[in-house]
């Protein structure tokens, strides 16, 4: 393992709309760098994520409806390679290399700084609906429906989060990224999926916004993740989740859909080395738990292994390389669409012998 941490730096062009980012750097970091100018990266939803491991493998976030995934915005990566070189990959210089880093993850290098394309984002208009449990499965399967619809300005993150009380709540967690009076409606029929008892819809920076998701995100409990892809939301996915989350093995456990729409569906799948590109919801199974509780470690994994496998007849083959655990052969192998054998191709080029392994390896 080579630790980047230390490398924060990010260097604003505001003129260019460019950042300039070192490996360690964290979306915060990029996001607090570009907020002074009006400018905003494409970053997954919690700031303390780095923003190279998100960026070469996919990068779903509150903006990737309208500009695309993170992985779209790259413009040029320096890249440390196993013969030693270090060199500069980009539409131009070592084009396929450069397919291969969006998507490909850190299978070929190691990325030591890279270009972002920025766009003007200065408020958005975001928040949280929380809903009760008994009406959740309502709610979920409404919220499935309305987001195939979709603006590219809308992203909703849904899902089931730990209540007050230790019970499941359905979340519905609105950004809207384009005019803020218009986005006034988006949120009104959006509280009308049901009967709220929580909702907080602010204005907010694209900082304020990651900071509310990394209150979710406690340090020091363990964490497994299960992922998959769902073209569709359908009724029967949707009873799999409510009836997982009610039977949670652990009450800090989650579950979160990011619906895939808008400008990233509008790349090429053969673009860039990311696998899927029609609309399609994430979906990220988090099983999580206190350490003093490792003995129990097993069950919550396969909770979390259990909902995954329920969701597998309507899901797409493969699963979101960020989110897929090493021994997830029956997913890994489909995760990179129909590019797999021009990864493999670029890899036998920049890394023969297999010197880079990403946090899932390249299926053979
Ligand atoms: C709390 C949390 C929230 C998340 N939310 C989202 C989200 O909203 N959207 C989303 O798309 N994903 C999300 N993810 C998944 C995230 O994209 C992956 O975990 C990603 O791999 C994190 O990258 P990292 O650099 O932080 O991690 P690391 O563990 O440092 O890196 C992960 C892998 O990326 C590769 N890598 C990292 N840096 C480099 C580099 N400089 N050069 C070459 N290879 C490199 C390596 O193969 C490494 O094994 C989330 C993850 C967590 C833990």
């Amino acid at each position: 393992m080579i630790d980047l941490s230390g490398m924060r730096q990010v260097e604003i062009d505001a003129a260019a709309r460019i950042a300039t980012v070192a490996a360690g750097a964290r979306a915060a970091d990029v996001i607090a760098a570009a907020a002074p100018y009006g400018l905003a990266a494409v970053t997954g939803n919690c700031g303390a994520v780095g923003m190279a491991g998100l960026t070469l493998g996919g990068g779903y976030g509150p903006l990737t409806a309208r500009y695309g995934l993170a992985l779209d915005t790259l413009l040029s990566a320096e890249v440390g390679l196993a013969d030693g070189r270090c060199i500069v990959a980009d539409p131009v210089e070592h084009p396929d290399l450069f397919w291969a880093l969006r998507g490909g993850g850190g299978n070929f290098g190691v990325v030591t700084s890279m270009r972002l394309r920025l766009h003007p984002v200065e408020k958005l208009l975001a928040g949280m609906m929380l809903f009760t449990w008994s009406e959740a499965e309502t709610v979920l399967r409404r919220y499935g429906e309305m987001i195939e619809f979709a603006p590219d300005e809308l992203a909703v993150m849904a899902g089931v989060l730990p209540g007050p009380d230790g019970d499941p709540v359905l979340f519905l967690s609105p950004v809207w990224s384009g005019e803020l009076a218009q986005g006034g409606q988006v949120m009104r029929d959006l509280r009308r999926l049901g009967t709220p008892f929580f909702v907080q819809i602010d204005q907010m920076t694209c900082g304020e916004l990651l900071g509310m998701y990394d209150a979710h995100v406690v340090s020091g409990r363990h964490y497994a993740i299960e992922t998959r892809w769902l073209p569709k939301l359908t009724p029967d996915a949707v009873a799999s989740i409510i009836a997982a989350s009610t039977h949670r093995s652990s009450p800090f456990s989650m579950v979160a859909l990011h619906h895939f729409h808008g400008a990233a569906t509008r790349v090429r799948e053969d673009a860039t080395a990311f696998g899927l590109r029609q609309d399609h919801f994430l979906v990220e199974i988090v099983a999580a738990w206190e350490p003093g509780f490792a003995k129990d470690a097993a069950m919550h994994r396969q909770w979390a292994r259990n909902l995954c496998q329920s969701l597998a007849p309507a899901s797409l083959p493969g699963g979101y390389a960020n989110l897929l655990s090493p021994d997830a052969w029956d997913q890994i192998k489909f995760a990179y669409g129909s590019n797999i054998s021009r990864l493999r191709h670029v890899k036998y080029r920049f890394d023969p012998d297999g010197v880079f392994t990403s946090a899932i390896p390249l299926p053979v």
